[in-house]
């Protein structure tokens, strides 16, 4: 799925990201941190904008909480039973020959640290309800790529009778 105008929706999110910073700085800092200026030289109209520094202190922070909204989006993606390589596709990331889209999009979304890597996400109530433990589509046994399924969970037995499923056409 994208955007109809992926130019105009880039300008809207600029636009919007604008008014963010400007907003925030005069929620946390008070207007004075707001200054106006003429949109173009000699014109009539003004816009607000905010004191240099204390912007970059709020563009940093609205990225950062950006960066965290693309983890949450992608824990519900997970929840809603989308694949590795959906979120893939719709966080288009680069497809190349070395590395498939799934992997890159397990990547993308999890840090390195210690132990194996893994992404945070709950099953859903109509399944078994359990916080799942998913250790990405490295097409592993299920019980090994997603851990912490109640032994009933309809779900993971949909996904482990299709992993049965390949290996015995
Ligand atoms: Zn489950």
């Amino acid at each position: 799925m994208t955007p109809h105008d992926p130019a105009e929706a880039r300008s809207k999110a600029r636009h919007r990201i604008e008014a963010a910073v400007v907003d925030l700085m005069a929620e946390t800092y008070g207007q004075q941190a707001i200054a106006t200026r003429p949109i173009f030289p000699g014109a009539l109209s003004h816009d607000r904008v905010a004191d240099p520094l204390p912007g970059l202190w709020a563009a940093k922070l609205l990225a950062a909480l950006a960066r965290a909204e693309i983890g949450r989006q992608a824990r519900h993606a997970r929840e809603a039973g989308h694949t590795w390589h959906e979120i893939g596709q719709a966080l288009e990331l680069p497809d190349d020959d070395h590395r498939a889209l799934s992997e890159a999009a397990f990547e993308y979304l999890t840090e390195a640290g210690y132990g194996d890597p893994s992404f945070t996400w709950r099953c859903p109530d109509l399944a078994c309800g359990q916080l799942i433990l998913d250790y990405g589509p490295y097409n592993g046994h299920p019980d090994d790529c997603e851990r912490g399924h109640a032994t009933a969970c309809e779900r993971h037995g949909r996904e482990l009778a299709a992993w049965h499923d390949e290996r015995e056409d």
